[in-house]
């Protein structure tokens, strides 16, 4: 017999989504031993559960991806430009849907969301033009009858590992340009936001890609750990915290792989005294408030040059108070809430510890309205905040906070600034607005980050360019995407060729030199 409470019951289990892995061409079939819960943040409600793989699900995926690579690599590239742009236009079609599949996992606006996509589509379309990105180099009569070309090759299996933020867009950096290089590709997308992946490789299939060249492996440290040993795994693509990157580097290295691993970011934008003081507010409440600030490229401090500080904080906290919070899914907010309540927490542990160290809570976002209100309660909310007077001895300087939460430094001159941004350990983005092209020229000169943007905020590099950071910011010497997206994935190899001719002498032991 049933009563009516275990009948609401099973109707909410039923109701509550499953993420799978996703194995030669199809979703994973087995029951796992582990799982983890997936959220909807604007509620902090539960709405389903992801499979997290152990070993021998891993195991699983890189062998469908070992047994698919070796036709895939010898597919041609007009068949694979061809699966490329029938999976472009397929992501295209359903942009819409993905986006909303990011916005109630990950909790950021739609539009937000549709923009991660976007941008990882431009991707997918760099990736269409593979026949002209693997073209050789040839050099004809190298010696006497002898000619010289290069050729790029795929490297086998490859993996990538991807944070929460971009639960679209960072895996779309890495698997359109590996695949296209004729990889197969095994995906271990963050256990938070797991479903973006999945409606990804079923649009590969939908496109003609062969099963096994595109595989999803849900889960945590453990699955993480099996790819970055199996010796079947030829690079690992990583992309989170810093922590996290340098062990994946160190660990998939010492495996003898080849390795890129992204980490963690501290962007400061420098005004400077000359700066349009509107546009400079306008982009540091988009960049600092941006996805409630869960973005590798937001700003998080605020380098104010000379006298500027109190009048940009003024600006500041005018455009903060217009910024309306709430659900992602409502149209009317223009940030959603965190990721998960215990990164809630210690992202608002930051203003209580900012000023127990000094720091001026000039926005408190503890208090920022929330559209709503008491019914979305339960939802890991936070608002916009500034910490205004931060001086690089606090902790909210030190560490990488990735929330709301926006940091004023105050600094005397241009020399103060650049030495400050420069001997930060991370080096991922930075801005510096000003009028004065002479002095935003020295600055991308003379800084020691990876992208700069100049009255830009947010520098992402399109998908030509690569994308990637300096120091703690990035392990490895390779950039995503562009064309050392396509030298990671690929190898390079040299061929000396000579075709036999009535004039081709006879033996000679000496090292070859050309004549
Ligand atoms: P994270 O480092 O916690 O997780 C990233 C991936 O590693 C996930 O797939 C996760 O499951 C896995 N992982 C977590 N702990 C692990 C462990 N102990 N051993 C092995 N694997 C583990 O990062 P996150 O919280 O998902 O994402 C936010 C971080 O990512 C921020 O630090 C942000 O700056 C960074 N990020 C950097 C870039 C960039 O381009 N540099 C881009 C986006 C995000």
């Amino acid at each position: 017999m049933t009563h009516a409470g275990d009948a609401a019951e099973t109707v909410e289990k039923q109701s509550l989504k499953h993420a799978t892995h996703w194995i030669a061409g199809k979703p994973w079939d087995g029951t796992g031993e582990r799982h983890g819960d997936i959220y909807d943040p604007a509620t902090g409600q539960v709405t389903g559960s992801v499979d997290f793989a152990s070993s021998a699900e891993v195991e699983l995926a890189v062998a469908a991806a070992a047994r698919a690579f070796p036709a895939w690599g010898q597919t041609s590239l007009a068949k694979r430009a061809s699966v490329l742009f029938a999976f472009r236009e397929l992501v295209h079609g359903r942009r819409a849907e993905l986006a909303a599949l990011v916005s109630a996992e990950h909790g950021k606006v739609v539009s937000d969301a549709a923009g991660e996509v976007a941008r990882g589509l431009e991707v997918a379309d760099f990736a269409c033009g593979i026949p002209h990105l693997l073209k050789g180099g040839y050099s004809e009569n190298i010696s006497t009858g002898v000619d010289a070309y290069s050729i790029r090759q795929p490297l086998g299996v490859v993996a990538g590992i991807t944070p929460f933020n971009f639960p679209a867009m960072v895996p779309m950096w890495m698997f359109p340009i590996a695949i296209a290089c004729g990889n197969a590709f095994v995906l271990k997308p963050s256990e938070k936001d797991p479903s973006a992946s999945i409606l990804l490789a079923e649009l590969w299939g939908e496109a003609g890609l062969p099963d096994g060249v595109f595989n999803v492996v849900q889960g945590d440290k453990v699955a993480v750990d099996a790819l970055l040993t199996h010796p079947d795994v030829r690079a690992v693509s990583f992309v989170g915290s810093t922590p996290i990157a340098r062990y994946v580097f160190q660990t998939a290295t010492g495996a003898g792989k080849r390795v890129q691993a992204l980490g963690g970011a501290k962007n400061h934008m420098v005004v400077l005294p000359d700066a349009d003081l509107d546009l400079a507010a306008d982009a540091a409440v988009s960049a600092g408030f941006g996805s409630a600030g869960e973005r590798c490229m937001a700003i998080s401090v605020l380098v104010a040059v000379g006298s500027v500080g109190d009048e940009l904080v003024s600006k500041i906290a005018d455009r903060v108070a217009k910024l309306r919070v709430g659900p992602g899914t409502d149209e009317r907010s223009d940030m959603g809430p965190l990721v998960t309540g215990p990164h809630r927490d210690k992202v608002a542990s930051y203003l209580d510890s900012g000023v127990r160290e000094g720091a001026t809570l000039a926005i408190d976002g503890r208090v920022h309205p929330v559209i709503g209100g008491g019914e979305v309660g339960g939802g890991f909310w936070l608002g916009p905040s500034v910490l205004d007077h931060v001086t690089p001895s606090m902790g909210c300087y030190a560490d990488e906070i990735f929330g709301p939460v926006l940091s004023v430094v105050r600094v005397p001159t241009y020399a103060d600034a650049l030495q400050l941004v420069s001997e930060n350990p991370y080096g991922n983005g930075t801005a510096i607005f000003t009028n004065d092209g002479g002095a935003a020229r020295r600055y991308v000169s003379d800084v020691q980050v990876g992208m700069v943007g100049v009255n830009v905020p947010i520098p992402v590099p399109m998908a030509y360019y690569s994308f990637g950071g300096w120091k703690d910011s990035l392990f490895g010497d390779t950039h995503m995407h562009g064309t050392e997206g396509v030298h990671f994935y690929t190898r390079g190899k040299a061929v000396t060729s000579r075709w036999l001719d009535p004039s081709h002498g006879g033996v000679n032991l000496g090292f070859p030199v050309s004549g």
